[in-house]
């Protein structure tokens, strides 16, 4: 196989074609996108793939998600600068290098060891300083650094866990794909003063959310 090495020029092409065009506005979530190297977070046998319009098996029945649903989830988490964000989902550790490049600490929890460990891994060979892998049960959050200007949840649950709406700071933004097994909404949970405001974006396909605050075991 001919392997297409041209990955900056692929990662322009994504930019504009997958991200610019179907809406996505904010220039620092569009740095990063042309940043990070994608083809390092996908399997060596999916790397002409890496920066397509799909989703790509990365093991251990999971995946790394569509550019374009990446940039959407990060761009309605609004990020500063100086935030401190919550992943639950590492998968490939791309969505969480995206984070890393946008605020200045990223927590990210999988409750596959072998990813969390594999992503941990890359994501130091990468450089990355401000990225901490934990391995467990993201549904229940990671109390002990809460509360967290932005948790973005990667998997499907069948309701927004409570332990997540608690661990998320007065005006820092939760987002997460909310509904059934096989389709979603992706739902943002704003935290303000006087309580929670919930919207919804659009129709999503993620994997499922296991664990005590989402579903029960593999389906
Ligand atoms: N953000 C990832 C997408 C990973 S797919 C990426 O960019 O590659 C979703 C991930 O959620 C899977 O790796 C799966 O193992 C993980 N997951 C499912 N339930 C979980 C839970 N309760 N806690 C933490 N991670 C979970």
């Amino acid at each position: 196989m001919i392997k297409n090495l041209d990955f900056e020029k692929q990662r322009e092409a994504m930019v504009n074609e997958q991200l610019i065009s179907r809406g996505i506005t904010n220039k620092r979530v569009l740095a990063a996108f042309r940043k990070v190297p994608r083809d390092k977070f996908v399997p060596e046998e999916y790397i002409n793939e890496a920066y397509a319009d799909f989703p790509i098996p990365i093991g251990s029945g999971q995946t790394i998600s569509q550019p374009f649903m990446v940039a959407l989830m990060t761009e309605l988490l609004e990020l500063k600068a100086q935030d401190k964000v919550l992943e639950v989902g590492t998968g490939s550790g791309y969505q969480t290098a995206i984070l890393a490049q946008l605020c200045a600490q990223v927590y990210t929890i999988d409750r596959v060891e072998l990813l969390a460990h594999q992503a941990k891994k890359l994501l130091g060979e990468l450089g990355y300083e401000n990225i901490e892998v934990v391995s467990g049960d993201g549904s229940c959050g990671l109390e002990e650094h809460a509360p967290y200007n932005g948790i973005i949840v990667t998997c499907g649950a069948p309701s927004i866990p409570e332990p997540l709406k608690e661990q998320l700071a007065e005006g820092g933004n939760l987002v997460a794909p909310v509904g059934g097994n096989f389709s979603q909404v992706l739902t943002v949970v704003k935290k303000k003063a006087t309580g929670f405001k919930v919207e919804e974006n659009c129709s999503c396909i993620f994997v499922p959310l296991i664990g005590k605050y989402g579903w029960q075991k593999d389906a």
